[in-house]
């Protein structure tokens, strides 16, 4: 991941840094070195948004509906990837037409090698970059995680309700304003994602944006050997791009009005 990331965004952001950080690994409790990866446009704006999306899987399909397969890596299409997918494109936007204000990509490790049920556990590579990001933070950061589900559903996640309401707001109703009615304007459950950590440790209002009924609330591929690409669909990875886009670009003219 480390050469696929820098031969995709060391040429295109203004700025590319890679943060290595040890950590106690939480189930197998041996030190393993995290990846966390910052890709930078505009870095010397004052004002600055942050996306960002983890780019570990899980390395064990624990709720595998097969028993011989939870100790099985997943693929993560669309639990780690699918984020990662969209905010790629993104740079590549970024790159070919610059905005007025800064954007920071962050890629994170460490995501999902938690133990079920133990908060804390999970979000370790958000943790330990944290300390590090460069100041000024970001006015606020989305995080994309599981936005490739081909029967897409987001329903806007609890806490980035509590601590971004506005963020949320502008999301959910830009996606209206597009047609993406796949985006529901009511309060689901609370994910202690990366958008909760990054919130906790950097006090940055953070929302999730993410779809945890994988396909639907019958059956869910998460955690699972079935979270495969024929699961996820470009339509759905075009909706998130194509609001975030949006969002960005509709900042840039409001700003270049100002
Ligand atoms: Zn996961």
């Amino acid at each position: 991941m480390k050469i696929y990331f820098k031969e995709k965004l060391a040429e295109i952001a203004d700025e590319y840094l890679v943060y290595e950080t040890p950590v106690i690994h939480p189930m197998r409790q041996d030190t393993v070195i995290l990846h966390n990866v910052l890709a930078r446009f505009n870095p010397a704006s004052n004002y600055r948004i942050m996306l960002l999306a983890h780019w570990d899987t899980r390395e064990i399909a624990d709720n595998d509906p097969i028993d011989s397969l939870q100790n099985t890596p997943i693929l993560g299409a669309n639990d780690g990837a699918s984020g990662v997918a969209v905010l790629l494109t993104l740079a590549e936007l970024l790159h070919e037409a610059p905005l007025n204000f800064g954007v920071d990509l962050l890629f994170v490790d460490g995501e999902d090698m938690g133990v079920p049920g133990i908060s804390g556990s999970y979000g370790l590579g958000t943790k330990e970059v944290s300390a590090l990001l460069p100041k000024p933070y970001p006015a606020f950061a989305i995080c994309l995680d599981m936005v490739g589900d081909s029967e897409q559903m987001f329903f806007m996640e609890y806490y980035s309700v509590l601590n971004a309401r506005d963020v949320v707001a502008n999301v959910w109703n830009l996606a209206r304003d597009l047609g993406y009615s796949q985006f529901i304007p009511k309060i689901g459950t609370a994910i202690e994602d990366d958008h909760h950590v990054l919130w906790k440790h950097t006090g940055i209002p953070a929302i999730d944006i993410i779809d945890f009924q994988y396909p639907n609330a019958d059956t869910n591929y998460w955690h699972t050997t079935l979270d495969t690409p024929d699961k996820c669909s470009a339509k759905s990875l075009s909706a998130v791009g194509t609001v975030i886009t949006e969002l960005l670009y509709l900042e840039n003219e409001r700003r270049h009005n100002d």
